[in-house]
C-alpha cells in the first residue's frame, strides 16, 4: 500500500515536473515500463527504463550499476541484470542525487549493495529536498544512503580496469559524479550531459548554467573521440555531440547575459526568444530561461 501510494504521488509530482524533464512522462505507469538493455564495450552496458540512464559493469569481480531509476523497476533492473550476469550488484555509484536515478537505493541497499556518491549528494539524500522544477524529494532511509564518498574524486579498480569517479564542478547540481571506466574507454555523465534539448539545471541545489559550462569543458579534457559516452537521459554519445550540446549552452547564455547588461525584465528576455533555434517556445523553456536568467544579477 505504502508503495502504492508513493507512486500515485509521484506520478501527479512528474506532471509537474514534466515540462524540463520530458523523460518522466513515461514514468507515470512503472508496470508497463520495460528495461531494454544495449552492449556499449565489451563487459559494459547501458539499461533503459524510465528515468536516468543505467551503466553496468560485469565481471570477475562483481558488478558495479550507476545509477537505479525509480524503485518500482528495481525487480526489473535486477532482473535484466541477470541476464547477464550471476553476480549481484556490489556497488551503486549514484551519478547525482535526483530520484530518477537514486529511487532503487533503498532496494539495492538493503540487498547488500554499497551506494557510492559525491559528498554533497549523499547530504542531499539525507534529507528533503526541493528541487528547481518544484519537484520535492523526500529523504532516503538509512539503507539508501551513500557508504561511500568522496569529494573531487577516485578510483576503483574493478573489473579488471581502473574506474575514475570525478566530480568535474557544480553544474547539473552541486553534487554530480561522473564514471569513466578507462579501459572500455566509457563515460557514464549523469545528467551534466542529457539529449532531450535545455538542460535541466537544479539551482535549488547547487546547480547553474556556468558551472555547467565549466563542467563540460572539464569532461571533454578527460575523455577523447573515441570515447562512447552514456548519457545521464538519451543515446549513447560521442565527445563531438559533448562538445555540440555545451555550445549551444555558451549561445543561450550569451543570449541571456546580453539581455541582462541591456536591464531587460524577464518578459523582455523571454520576448528576444534567447533559446531560439534549440528549443521549443513553450512553457518549459521559459521557466528554464527564467532559472538561467536569475542566476545573473
Ligand atoms: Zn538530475
Amino acid at each position: 500500500m505504502i508503495r502504492k501510494n508513493k507512486s500515485n504521488n509521484r506520478s501527479n509530482l512528474a506532471l509537474l515536473a514534466f515540462l524540463v524533464l520530458p523523460s518522466l512522462l513515461v514514468a507515470q505507469d512503472f508496470d508497463a515500463v520495460q528495461i531494454t538493455t544495449t552492449q556499449v564495450q565489451d563487459n559494459i552496458y547501458m539499461l533503459q527504463g524510465s528515468g536516468g540512464n543505467i551503466g553496468v559493469s560485469i565481471g570477475a569481480d562483481g558488478t558495479l550499476i550507476i545509477d537505479d531509476q525509480f524503485a518500482p523497476l528495481t525487480a526489473k533492473i535486477t532482473a535484466a541484470i541477470a541476464e547477464l550476469t550471476d553476480k549481484p550488484v556490489t556497488f551503486v555509484f549514484n551519478s547525482h542525487f535526483h530520484y530518477d536515478h537514486t529511487d532503487s537505493n533503498e532496494n539495492f541497499g538493503r540487498a547488500g549493495a554499497y551506494i557510492v556518491a559525491q559528498d554533497n549528494s549523499r547530504k542531499r539524500m539525507e534529507t528533503t529536498q526541493v528541487l528547481a522544477n518544484g519537484r520535492v524529494q523526500e529523504a532516503y532511509d538509512e539503507v539508501g544512503l551513500p557508504k561511500i564518498t568522496f569529494f573531487d574524486a577516485m578510483r576503483f579498480y574493478f573489473n579488471g580496469e581502473p574506474v575514475d569517479v570525478v566530480n568535474t564542478g557544480n553544474g547539473h547540481t552541486d553534487g554530480d559524479a561522473q564514471i569513466y571506466f578507462r579501459e572500455a574507454n566509457v563515460i557514464h555523465t549523469g545528467d551534466m550531459f542529457v539529449r532531450y534539448g535545455l538542460p535541466f539545471i537544479d539551482q535549488n541545489n547547487g546547480g547553474n548554467l556556468d558551472g555547467m559550462i565549466d563542467a563540460l569543458m572539464n569532461l571533454a579534457s578527460l575523455i577523447d573521440d573515441d570515447t562512447i559516452i552514456i548519457p545521464g537521459h538519451g543515446q549513447l554519445s560521442t565527445r563531438n555531440d559533448l562538445l555540440d550540446y555545451r555550445a549551444m549552452l555558451v549561445v543561450v547564455r550569451g543570449n541571456l547575459v546580453r539581455a541582462k547588461v541591456q536591464g531587460l525584465s524577464v518578459a523582455e528576455m523571454l520576448a528576444t526568444e534567447p533559446a531560439t533555434g534549440y528549443a521549443p517556445a513553450n512553457a518549459g523553456t521559459a521557466d528554464w530561461l527564467t532559472r538561467a536568467y536569475n542566476e545573473y544579477r
